[in-house]
């Protein structure tokens, strides 16, 4: 039974901030996989009334397809041990239905019903090594239905450092653009700028903007502006997605603060930005505290600024990242078990399990950040909605999070309950009332990080757009509601129907190829036949099935 040409979704009260519609009883028509003013009498219809129709959501940041996942859902079997997936029952498909493994890392399949299943239907992986592109492709291929593409990590690999300290910031940019489309990556990730390759060439961390790089004299400054320019001159449709110096750190506000008056007035975003909130607090300022306001103060006033939140939900996770020495740091204060990548020229991966639990004090103070970056925004259009999947707690935890933010009640019924101890004088503690509404809940979970992203044809229901819509009963209990969507459409189909999984067509590969001048391919050749244990022409990714998007 394949699903039909046309469909009309009617009657359901319509949340589509990009165009203005903030709970208006419509109908949104849909043929051959986009958004149309109509359709005849006599299409397919799905009765919405009294229902909730939003985009389809957009994740502007999350791990589900990489190599480093990959690390990790070998490092914790027993989690697919305690969890098995079986195979939803799809109506007969072109694609057979796949059981899976669960847990905080799920299988590329489960991964795509999961999310499919949420109502999302974008999804973005954060962090790729160029070299390991190959592999994300292979993991997105075997992901349903959500379109995928991923930010290629950038800002310790050696090319681009012998750059920076040269002063060579076109070719950079050059550079930048060719390894984007060269992988078939979407947009720049700076992770720990120079921190990754100075702790794994046996330095120590860094954790200043202005700490040189052993003896080459270059900064994190120096290559934050020199990758943040490179995205802006190459006008990629998402700026440079940043992940600063000093993760995790008591006083790292300071640094974040730093790095986002580093690059003032230039467009950036700031990713999982909870993980760089803290103040120093308790005697001799060696304890932690919540510096959420000093910082919201900053991205509130500054408009080219966007950051997603990265926020802590209690329970099981997994912390995965480029930034090799932080979790080194966890490894060693947890005693729990660890992987260490490094990667060949580019940069670095580093894996550990983790629990943030609501007695403990840290996690609790990350939680109360998280919310408080939310709960402080003037303007939802710059702060997605984001648990850095798997790091700060699984994306199937966004429904219990999206109650926190609608729902006072709620939240202080929680707060309650979590370790007071560093939460002294935090804007949490003291009560902040605002509560989301479903607008605001369809800016931050798909309109704004599809603006974000500029993804012209998603996160809105506008004429034209992907037919991506998500229907969620109205029900009073919100993260039952956002849970279990009654009817999902992706790029046409109806995927999700009276809240069961029943079809899984493949997603799209949302990438691009940005232009640049050939002259930087006869240096990086030179440059990979002096140092690459992989030959120039065997790097680039061949063979992929959806060409690139337009540039800008
Ligand atoms: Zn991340």
């Amino acid at each position: 039974m394949s699903a039909p040409e046309r469909l009309r979704i009617a009657g359901g009260t319509v949340y589509d901030p990009a165009n203005g519609l903030d709970g208006e009883v419509r109908d949104i028509c849909i043929e051959r996989g986009r958004i149309v003013a109509e359709v005849p009498a006599g299409t397919p219809t799905v009765d919405a009334r009294r229902m909730v129709v939003m985009p389809g959501g957009v994740d502007i940041h999350s791990h589900v397809a990489s190599s480093a996942c990959n690390h990790a859902r070998r490092l914790m079997p027993e989690e697919h041990g305690a969890e098995p997936v079986p195979a939803p029952d799809l109506v007969p498909d072109e694609r057979p239905a796949r059981s899976g493994t669960g847990g905080t890392l799920p299988s590329t399949f489960t991964t795509g019903y999961r999310y499919a299943g949420l109502g999302y239907t974008t999804v973005f992986d954060a962090a790729v090594a160029p070299i390991m592109a190959r592999h994300t492709h292979e993991e997105f291929d075997d992901t349903p239905i959500v379109d995928g593409g991923f930010f290629v990590l950038l800002g310790n690999d050696e090319y681009l450092l012998r750059q920076v300290e040269a002063g060579e910031r076109a070719r950079a940019r050059d550079y930048a653009a060719w390894i984007i489309g060269a992988t078939g990556g979407y947009a720049i990730k700076i992770v720990n700028p120079g921190g990754i390759q100075a702790w794994k060439s046996g330095q120590r961390n860094l954790t200043e903007i202005d700490q040189p790089l052993g003896s080459s004299g270059v900064t994190p400054r120096a290559i934050l502006e020199t990758l943040t320019d490179a995205a802006n001159d190459l006008k990629l449709p998402h700026p440079v997605h940043i992940h600063c110096n000093n993760l995790g750190a008591p006083g790292n506000a300071a640094t974040t603060l730093e790095t986002m008056q580093a690059l003032d007035g230039r467009r950036a975003h700031f990713t999982h930005l909870q993980f760089h909130c803290y103040g120093k607090g308790g005697e001799q300022g060696r304890g932690w505290s919540s510096a959420a306001d000093r910082i919201m103060e900053y991205v509130n006033a500054n408009p080219t600024v966007s950051v997603d939140v990265g926020q802590v939900m209690f329970g099981p996770a997994t912390t995965i990242s480029a930034d090799g020495p932080i979790e080194y740091l966890l490894h060693a204060s947890s005693g729990r078990k660890w992987v260490n990548v490094d990667v060949e020229l580019e940069t670095g991966c580093g894996i550990v399990p983790h629990t943030f639990q609501e007695q403990a004090s840290i996690s609790a103070l990350q939680w109360a950040v998280g919310l408080e970056l939310f709960l402080l925004a003037a303007d939802p259009w710059r702060v997605a909605l984001s648990t850095d999947h798997p790091n700060g707690g699984s994306f199937l935890s966004y429904p219990a999070l999206i109650q926190l933010l609608m729902d006072r009640a709620a939240r202080d019924e929680q707060l309650k309950r979590v370790n007071p101890k560093l939460l002294a004088g935090s804007a949490l503690a003291d009560g902040l009332s605002r509560e989301y509404t479903l607008n605001e809940i369809a800016i931050v979970t798909r309109a704004g990080p599809a603006r974000l992203l500029g993804l012209r044809h998603k996160g809105h229901l506008g004429i034209g757009a992907d037919a991506d819509v998500t229907v969620y009963a109205g029900e009073r209990d919100i993260a039952r509601m956002f849970a279990a969507p009654r009817y999902v459409v992706k790029g046409g189909v109806l995927v999700v129907e009276e809240g069961q999984l029943r079809r899984a067509p493949a997603g799209r590969r949302l990438r691009l190829s940005p232009g640049h001048d050939p002259g930087v391919i006869r240096d990086l050749r030179r440059h990979f036949d002096s140092y690459g244990t992989v030959a120039f022409d065997n790097f680039p990714v061949r063979g992929l099935r959806d060409a690139p998007m337009e540039n800008g």
